[in-house]
């Protein structure tokens, strides 16, 4: 089957590509093994250099970069804009502190001993829509930087940032091979992972593609990260700054048009200020501009794929099924286009299938609680566990918040957002492992022991 590019504000079909043949695949593999050969004798201030080099190309090209995401995938240009700048961020990050990551760290014995990281050698990096530059380049500056090699595969609907990406890091000076996108089918994975050229897997995605890919690099023994999206709690709490919670909790549910693994996606709303912050949600969520995600003026675009839509107005009706309420949108929008209303859900039952599952769109759930126990509880009360906002201005609340939230990151007063300089993954059905940082980069190496006696 042809891997499209369609314009998901207009269901027109932007281009068409053939999937890899299986002899293809053979000789980008082989490639990717001669490269992890000779890459990691790079010195690491060359490498260094196409880092930045390629930082910078993010920078000066970012006019021309951008539209191809928005029509690929639906994102507003400005955002997509800001995608393009934050990869550049991410670059420069790992240039700057690759040398002090990667440096040998001592260790006292009774001998001379200390760690070394090597590098583990092709990393196979299986990756999303929905951030189709950043989810791309959070994995390859670390791995790149470290002396790894990548091999990209892609969501289908997004080929032409996947050959985009690629064609960069070549311009940027790696050298050949370090870096190949496949275009190539999910069924065609497996046999790539089998390969014994490939060292390391990483997935961001679904659950069920988390399980397949685990399963089979677990079954291979092979290193995996995992990130699954999740189900973010957004708590508000009675002594916080209502005017902040409720402005960034729109912009936390409806970033990227709702389509993010770190949007806040449950409200769990004190019951003092419950009224209050339901209403003026509310509002917020009905004032968005919904239109051409290539308008400069546009808040909200269309969802990435028709699928994607269908089964997000399929969840909506089953929590309503279930007994939720609706307190505005609801439904795909007609016309052209994957356009779904900024929904807000109530009462929705403890029972309903939906309460535990992800809501890949712009739709809010919200959920009264009497106490911060209660509110603490509702938010571990899901299979996910990726991060949290909560907003609160009692100190003794922050702490017990910091402790209790089951989930990889906690910000308070703060909507949750990646950055290369911290740590970021999840915990539970959220997925193991993490990116960025330190952390991020020794995700893919061999912290080898190394005993001089
Ligand atoms: P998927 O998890 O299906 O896709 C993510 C990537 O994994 C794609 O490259 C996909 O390729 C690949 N993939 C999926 N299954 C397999 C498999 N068995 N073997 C190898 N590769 C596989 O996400 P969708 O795009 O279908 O979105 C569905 C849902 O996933 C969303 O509604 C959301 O809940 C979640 N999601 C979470 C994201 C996050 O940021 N954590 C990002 C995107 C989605 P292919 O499509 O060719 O199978």
């Amino acid at each position: 089957m042809a891997i499209e590019s369609i314009n998901p504000a207009t269901g027109k079909l932007l281009r068409s590509f053939d999937p890899l043949t299986e002899e293809a695949i053979s000789q980008k593999l082989a490639l990717a093994a001669e490269a992890s050969r000779s890459f990691p004798s790079v010195p690491l201030e060359h490498r260094a250099l196409c880092m930045n080099k390629l930082a910078s190309l993010l920078e000066h090209e970012t006019d021309e970069i951008a539209p191809i995401l928005t029509l690929e995938m639906g994102k507003p240009i400005h955002a997509a804009r800001q995608e393009v700048a934050k990869c550049a961020t991410a670059c420069r990050y790992y240039a700057e502190n690759a040398a002090r990551i990667l440096a040998p760290e001592p260790i006292a014995t009774e001998n001379s001993s200390y760690v070394r990281w090597d590098p583990l050698g092709v990393v196979l990096a299986i990756m999303p829509w929905n951030f189709p530059f950043w989810q791309v380049f959070r994995f390859l500056a670390p791995a790149l930087m470290a002396g790894n090699v990548g091999l990209l595969k892609h969501s289908p609907n997004v080929p032409q940032c996947a050959l985009l990406i690629e064609s960069l890091v070549r311009r940027a000076g790696f050298p050949r091979g370090s870096f190949q996108t496949l275009l190539i089918e999910t069924n065609q994975v497996e046999r790539i992972l089998a390969d014994p050229r490939i060292a390391a897997v990483t997935l961001t995605g679904s659950v069920p593609a988390g399980r397949a890919i685990g399963a089979q690099a677990g079954w291979l023994i092979k290193k995996s990260v995992l990130e699954l999206g999740g189900s973010d709690p957004f708590l508000v709490l009675p002594s916080c700054d209502l005017d902040a919670a409720v402005e960034t909790a729109v912009r936390a549910r409806l970033v990227n048009n709702g389509q993010s693994c770190i949007a806040a996606k449950r409200f769990i709303v004190h019951e003092s200020i419950y009224d209050a912050f339901e209403q003026r949600f509310v509002a917020g969520m009905e004032a968005m501009k919904i239109g051409d995600p290539m308008k400069e003026s546009t808040d909200i675009g269309p969802l990435a794929t028709a699928r994607i839509a269908e089964e997000l107005e399929a969840q909506v009706h089953a929590a309503i099924k279930d007994g939720a309420r609706i307190l505005t949108g609801g439904q795909r929008m007609l016309g052209d286009g994957n356009y779904f209303e900024p929904t807000v859900l109530i009462n929705v039952p403890r029972t309903s299938a939906v309460y535990r599952e992800e809501l890949f769109g712009p739709v809010a759930m919200l959920f009264k609680a009497a106490t911060l126990d209660e509110a603490i509880e509702i938010a571990n009360d899901t299979p996910f566990g990726l991060a949290s906002s909560a907003w609160t201005r009692d100190p003794a609340e922050q702490q017990r918040l910091v402790a209790e939230l089951q989930c990889g990151a906690v910000f308070i007063n703060a909507m949750v957002a990646s950055d290369p300089r911290l740590p970021f993954g999840g915990i539970k059905h959220s997925g193991y492992g993490r990116e960025l940082s330190a952390a991020g980069m020794r995700e893919f190496l061999n912290a080898k022991t190394v005993v001089l006696a």
